[in-house]
């Protein structure tokens, strides 16, 4: 890799060890020796090029020391460097505590700038159209509570307006946000206002570029565009950039985007001149007749009345149109052919709008944005259908399944079967230095799952740093040897009681994590117990995970009950987090379809599922788990496994070996509680 010759990799860790530039610059400066050669192994790799797996628990200093080294490397003439995070938390934390120290520890101004996506920015060219010909009072209200806003903010990032109602912020983005196709005609420039031209242009400035997880995955899967020629790349948080670049890769059919799809096309009494009479006025109405039959066989189709029988899980594998129809024996005729007459009239009409380019004012090309949304958007859908409900004339490397929703009716869905072979071809095409990074990539200091993931299986290199805590003397680490089985009956009764023994004594804040939110409204179900004090939060399907932890952190006592999402990234140091349950070993669900079809393929393969999948996978997310008690070197607490497979299994012995303390063994719930509350007063003494 070509460098500065400015560039030292050597000398990096200077500037961060004591009597370094940092330690004069930051009062609460202490010294990191596993920081320092952090920094040593990224300066090296931007300088040598190649990819880096990096496992660096909380109390490393983990982002220092890949941002000092990103700093001094761009400003030595390497171009920006790209860090993605996938929590705002991260990517606040660079911007606000790590990027100002940055400039006095390299001794030299340097820009940081955060890009997100286009919908994340206020278009007010769309703004504007919209709130010319905005009839409906909540719409008038809602846009009147903006505009201060938009006067005065200097980024234009719809995640400033924290107060937004239900639904408010999806409408923003739908309809105000800045979008490509409304673009394409128009004359604003950054100086004329455009937050997100001049979001692009700070960050075609940057030194270090932070971007999310989902950006990046667009870059990478999207074009290359969106992102100006970068050489090095930081992805932190690493373990959740694989399910995140999934989701963007996933594709799905059901009545939910059918319905969203009108959101974009204009009504009959659109005031756009060339649609009011006319050949317009019936194009426009040819297309909403149309609609409305889509509309219609899609309730046929995808509105059964049949849900999934309570346990059994809502998605259902299938692998070819016979499965589907074995699945669902409704015809998809009617729905595909209705799709095909919607995608003839869209065509239609935007050739007709074509023909009338003089009417480009603001207001019309609103409409003219709208129409081409909806265009692109029925395109997309009808290519959709047609792949999944004959997924065996698509790629192989897709699993197809069904889900129930929510109420009646289901989804057809797709997404790849793994990653890994599609982002290795993506890296292949650059960037030349890639580190990744996180507090949980390895199984025991073994990468080998990670490196499969993210398609870098063949000599990944490695670091795993141990914890700079000292968890002997900050935590205690119990586990059940007996109880029944979470998969038997009287699970949920007993780990309900030992909850509730928890709660008497040591009676501190405790997180209880769970793997379904069966188990978990099981468990909520038993808790009868609880001290009259204590809050119960319970996480259910449509709870707002941040406002559960802000509710959490802001009681004196509480028991929150969580699922998959509070597994990881959640951050409650100190006396906000006390006790951690985890109530099962986090194992994948089998009858998952892409981990199904993952396994499938590893046993076709010769590979084990259990150990080459199922478990390092577990492992790490138990991992992630046990992070969430012991965020600072002051904090103390207490973990307890309720799952008596951790001692009685022969692979227990592999999620024991992976987290930091060794195992205490106790007979059973009550002698667990009673235990920790020993531990709790001996060592408060
Ligand atoms: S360039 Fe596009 S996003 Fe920016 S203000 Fe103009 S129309 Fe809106």
């Amino acid at each position: 890799m070509k460098s500065a010759s400015t560039y030292n990799a050597e000398t990096i860790p200077d500037l961060l060890a004591p009597g370094g530039a940092l330690s004069h610059d930051v009062p609460s400066y202490e010294d990191r020796p596993y920081q320092r050669e952090l920094a040593l192994e990224v300066a090296r790799l931007f300088e040598e090029g190649g990819r880096l797996a990096v496992e660096a628990p909380t109390g490393i200093g983990k982002s220092l020391a890949y941002i000092v080294p990103a700093a001094v490397w761009s400003l030595a003439g390497n171009g920006p460097v790209v860090i993605a995070t996938h929590t705002r938390t991260l990517q606040d934390q660079l911007l606000r505590l790590e990027a100002p120290r940055l400039a006095k520890t390299v001794g030299r101004p340097l820009r940081v700038e955060l890009l997100k996506g286009r919908t994340n920015y206020l278009c007010r060219r769309r703004f504007e159209a919209l709130a010319a010909e905005a009839t409906g009072s909540g719409t008038q209200e809602l846009f009147g509570r903006i505009r201060p806003w938009m006067e005065q903010t200097l980024t234009g990032d719809l995640a400033e307006l924290e107060s937004l109602r239900p639904g408010e912020r999806l409408f923003l983005e739908a309809r105000v946000a800045s979008d490509l196709r409304f673009c394409a005609h128009s004359r604003c420039t950054p100086d004329t206002g455009c937050f997100f031209k001049r979001a692009r242009a700070r960050a075609g400035e940057a030194n270090l570029l932070i971007v999310n997880h989902a950006l990046l995955a667009i870059h990478l899967f999207g074009g290359r565009d969106l992102l100006s020629g970068f050489d090095a790349l930081v992805v932190d948080e690493a373990h959740a950039f694989v399910r995140v670049a999934l989701d963007h890769l996933s594709d799905y059919v059901g009545q939910a985007r059918i319905a969203a799809l009108v959101e974009d096309l204009p009504g009959r009494r659109t005031q756009m001149p060339a649609l009011m009479s006319g050949e317009g006025a019936s194009r426009l109405a040819a297309v909403h007749r149309a609609y409305s039959r889509v509309d219609t066989e899609a309730r046929t189709y995808f509105g059964s009345k049949n849900g999934a029988r309570p346990g059994e899980d809502p998605r259902q594998r299938y692998r070819d149109s016979d499965e589907l129809t074995a699945l669902n024996p409704l015809s998809p005729e009617g729905l595909r052919d209705a799709l095909g007459t919607l995608s003839a009239d869209a065509d239609t009409l935007r050739h007709f709008l074509e023909s009338r380019p003089d009417e480009d004012d603001d207001r019309s090309l609103v409409t003219r944005s709208g129409i081409e949304r909806f265009r692109a958007e029925v395109a997309s859908l009808r290519d959709s259908f047609e792949h999944l409900v004959q997924p065996e004339m698509g790629e192989s490397d897709q699993v197809t399944w069904k889900e129930w929703g929510e109420g009646a009716g289901f989804s057809l869905r797709s997404t790849p079967i793994e990653l890994g072979p599609r982002l290795a071809g993506q890296l292949r095409e650059g960037p030349t230095a890639v580190v990744f990074t996180s507090a949980t990539l390895a199984a025991g200091g073994d990468f080998s799952f990670f490196a499969s993931e993210i398609g870098l299986d063949h000599g990944l290199p490695s670091i795993a740093y141990p914890s700079p805590f000292e968890f002997e003397r900050q935590a205690i680490f119990l586990a059940v040897r007996r109880g029944p089985d979470p998969r038997q009956p009287g699970w949920a009764e007993t780990t309900a009681f030992t909850l509730a023994a928890l709660l008497q004594d040591p009676g501190r804040k405790t997180l209880a994590l769970f793997t379904s939110y069966r188990d978990l409204g099981n468990v909520a179900d038993c808790l009868r117990l609880t001290p009259p004090d204590f809050s119960l939060l319970v996480q259910e399907p449509r709870s707002e995970p941040s406002s559960l932890l802000d509710r959490f952190r802001k009681a004196e006592r509480a028991l929150l009950l969580g699922t998959a999402t509070f597994w990881e990234g959640v951050d409650l140091p100190g006396d906000d987090l006390e006790v951690l349950v985890l109530t099962r070993l986090p194992f994948g669900v089998p009858t998952d379809p892409r981990f199904a079809a993952r396994a499938e393929r590893l046993e076709a393969e010769g590979g084990n599922a259990f150990t080459g999948l199922y478990l390092p996978e577990a492992v790490l997310r138990m991992k992630q788990g046990f992070g969430r008690l012991i965020r600072r070197r002051s904090d103390r607490g207490i973990v307890a496994v309720l799952d008596p497979r951790l001692l009685g299994k022969g692979y227990g012995k592999r999620f024991a070996a992976a987290l930091p303390l060794p195992v205490i063994e106790v007979s059973d719930g009550p002698a667990l509680a009673q235990e920790a509350a020993q531990w709790w007063r001996r060592t408060s003494a």
